[in-house]
C-alpha cells in the first residue's frame, strides 16, 4: 500500500485488522458481528478497527464485542491510516473513535462530505475494479435503513472519477464497475447538471478501458438517453441490474418503491427494442409484510415475463427502525422459505433460457485471474455478465478473449476459446 503498510491474507497473523461492515438487512448486522468476533478470536494480539454502515447505525452493539479497539464512523475511513500512524490518537478530535464514538443511530439525515476520500487503485483477488461514484439515497424504501445511515445523495466529481479510472487502468484493469447506493441519482444534488450519462461519455474515451459496467440502477431512472448511449457504445456493457423487489403493485406501494409492475415491464421492452439480447438481472424480496399468495403469484408472473438473466432472491427480515418492521401481516418464516424456493426454481429456468440463446455464438470474455474451483477450467464473464467456463492456459488470465458457446446450465455456459 502507498502508505507503507502491507496487506496480508485474512489467514495470516496481522498487527491491525480493519473490518468494513454492512447493515442493509438484520442478517448483514449478524454477519458483521460474527465476522468481528472471528477476526478478534483469530488475531488476539492485533488492534481491531471497525467501520462501515453497521458501525454507523449501531456503534453501541459493536462496542460491546470484546476485543474491538476502535469504531470509526462511516465516511471517516480515509483517516484510519493517519490515526494508526499517530499511534492511535485522534487528530484534533475530529475522528470519532474509541468507545465514545457517537450517539446511537438517530433518524436525522446525514450528509457525508468525506464519502469519497478513500481512493482505491487495486482490488486484490478481483479481475474487475469497482469505482464508487455516488453515495447516499433518499428513496426511503420502507424496509431499508440505508437512507438513515448514509444520508443524502452526494456525487463524485467527474474529474475525480476520471483520475481514479486512469489509475485503475494503469494498474491493469480492463473493466470498471461503477457503484453507488443510488447510482441513477448521480448529480441529483446539483439538479442533474451532470448525470450518469456524462460520466459514461467521459469514461468511454479513456484509452485502455475496455468495459464499463453499471452495478445497479433503479428502473425508473432508465432514460431513453441512457439506453441510446449503451446501444451505441462498444464499451458500456449491455447489462442492466434493475431491482424489482416485487411484481405486485400493492406490495410495491407498501415498499415505497417508485414504479409499478407495468412501468417496470415497459422499460424492459424499451431496452430490448434498442439492444440485442441485453442482460436484465434483478433483486426480488419475498415475504414482505402483507404479501399474500396472490401478491406473490404476481411476482412469479412478472419474473417469468421479464425473463431475467440472473435473480438475487432475498427473504424479508425486519430491520429495526424502518416503517416496514412495524407493519402488520408479517409472513411466517416457513412460508417465506417456501416462496423463495419456488421463485428460485422459476428464475433458474429463465436464466437457463437466456444463456441458451448464446449457444452457437462467439462471446467476448474477460478471463478471471483464478480458475474455477470445481472444474479447474478457466472462467470469465461476458459483457452481459454470463459466466463462461472453458479450457485454456494461464496466460489468458485477465485478457479479453472470444469463446464459442457450446452448452448452457442455469449458472454458466461452457465453450471453446477462439484464440
Ligand atoms: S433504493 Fe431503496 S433499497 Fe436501495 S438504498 Fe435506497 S432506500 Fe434502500
Amino acid at each position: 500500500m502507498s502508505s507503507g503498510y502491507e496487506e496480508t491474507p485474512i489467514s495470516s497473523p496481522v498487527d491491525l485488522c480493519v473490518i468494513n461492515t454492512c447493515t442493509v438487512t438484520s442478517t448483514s448486522d449478524e454477519k458483521s458481528r460474527q465476522q468481528i468476533r472471528k477476526v478478534v478470536r483469530n488475531n488476539p494480539d492485533a488492534t481491531v478497527i471497525v467501520t462501515g454502515c453497521y458501525a454507523e447505525s449501531d456503534a453501541e452493539a459493536i462496542k460491546k464485542i470484546d476485543g474491538v479497539g476502535y469504531v470509526f464512523e462511516k465516511g471517516k475511513e480515509s483517516r484510519i491510516i493517519d490515526f494508526v500512524k499517530n499511534g492511535f490518537l485522534s487528530d484534533n478530535n475530529s475522528v470519532p473513535v474509541s468507545s465514545n464514538i457517537r450517539e446511537p443511530h438517530t433518524k436525522k439525515l446525514r450528509r457525508n462530505e468525506s464519502a469519497f476520500n478513500l481512493k482505491i487503485s487495486k482490488f486484490d483477488g478481483h479481475t474487475r475494479a469497482f469505482l464508487k461514484i455516488e453515495d447516499g439515497c433518499d428513496i426511503f424504501c420502507s424496509y431499508c435503513i440505508i437512507p438513515y445511515v448514509r444520508g443524502k445523495v452526494i456525487s463524485k466529481k467527474i474529474d475525480d472519477i476520471l483520475f481514479e479510472a486512469e489509475h485503475l487502468i494503469s494498474n491493469g484493469y480492463k473493466e470498471i464497475v461503477l457503484t453507488g447506493i443510488h447510482l441513477g441519482a448521480y448529480g441529483k444534488e446539483v439538479g442533474y447538471q451532470v448525470s450518469i450519462i456524462n460520466v459514461l461519455e467521459e469514461l468511454q474515451t479513456l484509452p485502455g478501458l475496455e468495459r464499463i459496467r453499471l452495478s445497479s440502477i433503479e428502473v425508473n431512472e432508465i432514460t431513453d438517453g441512457l439506453i441510446d448511449l449503451i446501444a451505441n457504445s462498444d464499451k458500456v456493457c449491455p447489462h442492466f441490474h434493475l431491482p424489482l423487489q416485487s411484481g405486485d403493485n400493492y406490495i410495491l406501494k407498501r415498499m415505497n418503491r417508485k414504479y409499478n409492475s407495468a412501468q417496470y415491464l415497459s422499460t424492459l421492452e424499451k431496452i430490448r427494442e434498442r439492444l440485442e439480447l441485453p442482460s436484465i438481472s434483478t433483486d426480488v424480496m419475498v415475504g414482505f409484510p402483507g404479501e399474500e399468495r396472490e401478491h406473490f403469484e404476481n411476482t412469479l408472473r412478472l419474473c417469468e415475463q421479464a425473463g431475467f438473466s440472473r435473480t438475487h432472491i432475498f427473504p424479508y427480515s425486519p430491520r429495526e427502525d424502518t416503517p416496514a418492521a412495524k407493519m402488520p401481516g408479517h409472513c411466517k418464516p416457513s412460508e417465506i422459505k417456501a416462496r423463495k424456493k419456488e421463485l428460485e426454481s422459476l428464475t433458474a429456468e429463465t436464466s437457463l433460457r437466456y444463456k441458451e440463446s448464446f449457444i452457437g455464438r462467439n462471446i467476448s470474455i474477460l478471463v478471471e485471474g483464478t480458475r474455477d474451483r470445481k472444474t479447474g477450467k478457466l472462467c470469465g464473464y461476458s459483457d452481459r455478465y454470463i459466466k463462461v467456463l472453458f479450457d485454456g492456459t494461464d496466460d489468458l488470465m485477465n485478457e479479453i478473449v472470444d469463446v464459442y458457446v457450446e452448452s448452457a446450465l442455469p449458472q454458466f455456459v461452457m465453450g471453446k476459446c477462439r484464440v
